[in-house]
């Protein structure tokens, strides 16, 4: 419907992970009975990895100076909006992260931890999101070692995590500075205590972890302290474009499965195509859609030329999560009572749609992100009051 007009090495490899998802995964998960990626042994899942590296997939997001295919944020977008578009329950595990705030470590962090990560021998989870009672996660410094302490909820992952990326807030550091910092906190290390498993209505498994006293030597700390907190939110804002990514490629599907449900015949004599109260809702989600990867790919194209686009990323990711709930819904009505049939490929989607409007920010506060972005661009810190005419 639209012509991304992707560069064509690009095209290439999105259509090479089409085949794989189309010829290998969904044809495996039939087999299989898997409805829900939570089902997904651990084995089938290593089976998706092996198979996507065998066909060159796996690390194509990965930095091309450790073995990646280097693709920037329009490769992310694209590769995911394809895994996705295919409706596959196993497509998240056939793309590779990119290492996330790991690429922020010296060469000696990047040799530790980031390379293991990239490779599969060590898995990560960022730990970002307090408790909304509190306390706020802090550290303090004693000798050569930050000590945390408080309370990380929802880490996706987290309980099947070798690292844990940590955001807390430094109080004392003699000496140095204070403020936000990022710390590489080994699962193992004493004073980390997985308090609770979650398992959200999308099938993710998630982890509370209460860290009393949690040692994290100095060699550990990611980036300056202080800069915690930039940092973290320009990761979050990457993985903001990936969940707009994978919301658009989900609102494909369902679009997609619509148009072919109401044009079979139906009991009334006429396929409900025919109808204009259904074309109308089909005219709906198509135009949700043609908005939501128009903005999409608008962002691609800005973070790939290098600009800030905290704010558009935002709007994206907002546009794209609050669409496809709105295609979901619409394509269920028109599918009528089988659709909420425990097992019927939208009741799983339906399911799986819903954290996206509160996972990596909320609608709420994404419109703060956009609205406080853009009274801030347009007062310069001169305090003239002139409002700057572009962002
Ligand atoms: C599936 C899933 C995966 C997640 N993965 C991770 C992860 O890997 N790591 C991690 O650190 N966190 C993760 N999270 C946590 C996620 O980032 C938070 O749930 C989210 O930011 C909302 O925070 P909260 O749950 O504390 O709710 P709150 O912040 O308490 O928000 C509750 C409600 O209040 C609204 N609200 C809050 N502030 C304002 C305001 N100023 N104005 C108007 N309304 C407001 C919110 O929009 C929301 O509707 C995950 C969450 C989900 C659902």
């Amino acid at each position: 419907m639209i012509a991304e007009a992707l560069p064509a090495e690009l095209e290439a490899v999105r259509l090479r992970l089409r085949a794989f998802l189309h010829e290998e995964l969904l044809p495996a998960e039939r087999e299989q009975g898997l409805r829900e990626e939570a089902d997904a042994p651990p084995a089938l899942r290593r089976w998706v990895r092996t198979r996507s590296d065998a066909r060159g997939l796996f690390r194509q997001l990965q930095p091309a100076d450790l073995g990646g295919g280097g693709l920037g944020p329009l490769g992310q977008v694209a590769l995911h909006e394809e895994v996705a578009a295919a409706g596959s329950v196993l497509g998240r595990f056939a793309l590779g992260g990119d290492g996330g705030l790991l690429r922020h470590g010296t060469a000696d962090q990047c040799r530790r931890f980031l390379a293991p990560v990239l490779s599969g021998e060590l898995a990560a989870a960022f730990a970002f999101t307090d408790p909304p009672e509190g306390p706020r996660t802090t550290a303090v410094r004693r000798g050569d070692v930050f000590v945390l302490t408080g309370v990380k909820a929802f880490v996706t992952d987290g309980p099947r995590a070798d690292l844990l990326l940590t955001v807390a807030r430094v109080t004392e550091n003699t000496g140095g500075l204070t403020g936000t910092g990022l710390f590489v906190l080994r699962r193992e290390a004493p004073g980390v205590r997985l308090s609770r498993e979650l398992r959200t209505l999308d099938g993710g498994l998630h982890g509370e972890f209460a860290l009393e006293e949690a040692p994290v030597p100095q060699a550990d700390v990611l980036g300056e302290i202080g800069q915690g907190l930039p940092r973290a939110l320009e990761s979050i804002t990457a993985l903001r474009l990936r969940a707009a990514a994978h919301a658009c490629g989900t609102g494909r599907w369902a679009l997609d499965y619509t148009l072919r449900q109401t044009a079979r015949p139906h009991r009334s004599g006429t396929p409900l195509g025919e109808r204009e109260q259904v074309q109308a809702m089909i005219a709906d989600s198509a135009t949700d859609l043609f908005a939501a990867r128009s903005a999409l790919y608008a962002c691609a194209r800005m973070a790939e030329s290098g600009g800030d686009v905290e704010i558009e990323v935002a709007m994206a990711k907002t546009l794209a999560t609050e669409a496809v709930a709105r295609i979901v819904d619409r394509a269920m009505q028109l599918t009528g009572g089988a659709s909420v049939v425990e097992g019927h490929p939208l009741a799983r989607l339906y399911r799986l749609i819903r954290a996206w409007r509160i996972a990596e920010g909320t609608t709420e506060v994404l419109r703060l992100v956009i609205a406080r972005g853009l009274i801030k661009n347009s007062c310069p810190a001169d305090g003239t009051g002139t409002p700057s005419t572009g962002r």
